[in-house]
Formats: C-alpha cells, sequence, structure tokens
C-alpha cells in the first residue's frame, strides 16, 4: 500500500499555487491552475490532481509552456469560436473560452469552440460541467501523443483520446460522463504502477505486442489498447478528427513529431461543443429529462449510478485528501 499524507484544500491548493509561480506561471495562471487540480483532488479525479503537477512545472521551467499566457478569442461566425491558447495550460484557455462559448450558444443554440495551441493533460469534466452549469448541453473531446495503438495494430498512434459530455440539470449537479477512449486512461496506469497495481485484461500490449496485465509493461514501451475494439478505436479516430482534422490542429502523431520531449505536455488543441436544450428541445425539456434520469437510477441491479455521482459526492466531504507521499516528495523538488 503506497503511503500519502492527509493534506487540506486549500492546503493543496497552496502547494500547487506555490510551485507554479515558482516554476514562471504568473499568479492570474497559477490561480486557474491550482483551482483545477485541487478540484480534481477534491472530486477523486486523483489522475488529474497533483499528479499533473510534475509535467506542468517541468513544461514551465524548460520554457515551452507559457505561464503568462492570456488565451485570445475570435468570433469567426456567430456559432463558432477560435481560441488562441498562447501556447499555456489548457485551464488557462477555458477561462475565456468558456464564457465566449456559453454566449454563442445561448444565442444561436448550437456553437463550438476551437482550441489552439494549449497544453492539455488534463480531465475535460471542468469545462463541459462549468458549460452545463449555465444550461447548455456540452460535448469536449482533445487529442493527445500516441498511446494507443488503433484496433488490429500493435503500434500506438492514437492518443488516450478522452471524450466528454455534460447534462445540464438546473436546480442539481450535471450529469457528466467523462472517459477515455483507450480501455484505461495513460494517467490511471501510470498510477497504477507506481502503486504496484495489475490492471485488466484488455488494457494493453507489452513492448513485444502480447497482452499484459503489468501496468508498468504498458507504461515502458508498451502500447495501450482502444476500450471495446474496433467500436473504441472508431471514436478515438473521431476524437482525433475533431479535435485536430476541424479544428486545424495536430493528430496525436504530428504532435509527437513536435514535441520537444522534455516530459511536459505537448501542445495542441481541444474542440468543444454547447448546445440549448432551452432553444432546441419542447418546452417541458427539465422535466422530461429528470423523469428519463429518475427511470435510470430506479432501474434493478446491483447498483446503477449516474456517471458524475462519484465526483459530486466527493466533493461534499472537506476531509483532508490523501495524497501519494512519493508524488510530494517528487513535486518537492522542482
Ligand atoms: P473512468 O473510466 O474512471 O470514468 C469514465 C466515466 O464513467 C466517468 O464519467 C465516471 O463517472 C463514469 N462511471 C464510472 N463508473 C461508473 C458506473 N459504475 N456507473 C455509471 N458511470 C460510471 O474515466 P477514464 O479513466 O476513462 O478517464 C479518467 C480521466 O482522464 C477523465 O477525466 C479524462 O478526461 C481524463 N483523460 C484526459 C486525457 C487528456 O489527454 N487530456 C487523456 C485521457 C483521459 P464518475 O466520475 O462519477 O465516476
Amino acid at each position: 500500500m503506497a503511503k500519502t499524507k492527509a493534506m487540506l484544500l486549500e492546503e493543496i491548493y497552496k502547494l500547487a499555487f506555490t510551485k507554479l509561480v515558482e516554476a514562471g506561471s504568473d499568479e492570474h495562471n497559477a490561480s486557474i491552475l491550482s483551482t483545477v487540480l485541487r478540484n480534481a483532488e477534491r472530486d477523486g479525479s486523483h489522475s488529474h490532481g497533483l499528479f499533473r503537477l510534475p509535467a506542468y512545472l517541468t513544461g514551465l521551467k524548460s520554457g515551452k509552456i507559457n505561464g503568462n499566457a492570456r488565451a485570445t478569442i475570435n468570433e469567426i461566425t456567430p456559432s463558432f469560436v477560435r481560441v488562441d491558447g498562447k501556447q499555456g495550460l489548457a485551464p488557462t484557455a477555458h477561462n475565456v473560452a468558456v464564457p465566449a462559448l456559453v454566449t454563442a450558444a445561448q444565442k444561436t443554440g448550437v456553437a463550438i469552440a476551437a482550441i489552439h495551441r494549449c497544453f492539455h493533460m488534463a480531465a475535460l469534466w471542468p469545462e463541459v460541467e462549468a458549460i452545463a452549469e449555465k444550461g447548455l448541453a456540452a460535448i469536449a473531446c482533445t487529442n493527445y501523443m500516441p498511446s494507443v495503438a488503433p484496433a488490429g495494430a500493435n503500434k500506438a498512434f492514437f492518443g488516450t483520446n478522452p471524450i466528454a459530455f455534460a447534462w445540464p440539470r438546473p436546480g442539481k449537479t450535471p450529469v457528466v460522463y467523462d472517459m477515455a477512449t483507450a480501455a484505461m486512461a495513460l494517467g490511471d496506469v501510470q498510477v497504477a504502477a507506481r502503486d504496484g497495481k495489475k490492471v485488466p485484461e484488455g488494457t494493453g500490449l507489452d513492448s513485444d505486442g502480447q497482452p499484459t496485465i503489468e501496468p508498468s509493461a504498458i507504461v515502458k514501451g508498451g502500447v495501450l489498447l482502444p476500450f471495446g475494439g474496433y467500436k473504441g478505436s472508431g471514436l478515438s479516430m473521431m476524437v482525433e478528427l475533431l479535435t485536430a482534422g476541424l479544428t486545424g490542429e495536430t493528430f496525436s502523431d504530428e504532435t509527437k513529431a513536435q514535441d520537444n520531449a522534455d516530459g511536459g505536455p505537448p501542445i495542441g488543441g481541444q474542440f468543444l461543443l454547447a448546445m440549448s436544450p432551452e432553444i432546441i428541445a419542447i418546452d417541458d425539456w427539465q422535466e422530461h429529462c429528470d423523469s428519463f434520469f429518475e427511470r435510470i437510477s430506479g432501474l434493478p441491479g446491483e447498483g446503477v449510478r449516474l456517471p458524475g455521482e462519484r465526483r459530486h459526492k466527493n466533493r461534499l466531504s472537506d476531509a483532508p485528501r490523501k495524497i501519494n507521499l512519493e508524488l510530494l516528495e517528487k513535486i518537492a523538488l522542482f
């Protein structure tokens, strides 16, 4: 069992903020980033909390990531905003992209945002949840660097290419799913390798192209597999096309070819879509959907739940969070 240290949410925020500023981020951006990292720990989204801080710090220190970035918005049409992340980390781009997208979708019914030149490596639920909290349905996806072999291949080509979806429920927390199209997110495989745990069959192949349940064999020279075979592979290809083909950003293999391999995240883009049920749906859309969710939650079985519920339950606790001690030692070295 890995050793942990109990930390209050404000201590998590302060640690991230201090380290980000020391690494070259200005206070405005450090505050946005520390909030996202703290919220990930708050919600039990461990692979996207402090675990990501070393890579952020590495990229800031090498000068690859712009710690003073102020993303800019370009309204191309009433329903399309192009966002230049100015080489900052993705949450600093979301800070301006989400309000602009929400405003556009509330006017037109449907809008998209194409984010360019940002460093992602974060969970997607913060941005889709923020959009849903404004009464809009949202879809987000992003690509990364190759770590997943398309169905039938044993060489990495796709990123772990997450897709997130959020549905607004005024007065309640939105229903949110946020998932890698890989059988397991790379961060979770890295966490399993660190903690000496096995991963389920079907997660990945070792460096000889053989199936393995050893996370370290996947991380060191192996590849991840898409979830659900060719079906997940098809969704992952869709993510590549929306994130790179549609927005003009790089596909995962192109991203790798351009990256300086400093251990920080690579530059890339993100696709965001927002839709207004208020404008598109029939009048009683909230009651209609609430009753749908109630019917799902009421189904017999071993414990059906709505996606997002686990995080939202974790959020209610103000108890200290357990942070991996090895990770804290690693962060202290920056
Ligand atoms: P999980 O497999 O842990 O969860 C996927 C989704 O399924 C979540 O919304 C989760 O909700 C929901 N869920 C899980 N169990 C159940 C259940 N029993 N019933 C109903 N819903 C359930 O996520 P992944 O490991 O695939 O992804 C983890 C994170 O990694 C994501 O936030 C993703 O954005 C991020 N990621 C980021 C990448 C990047 O390049 N930026 C790349 C790949 C992944 P809940 O949260 O409530 O458990």
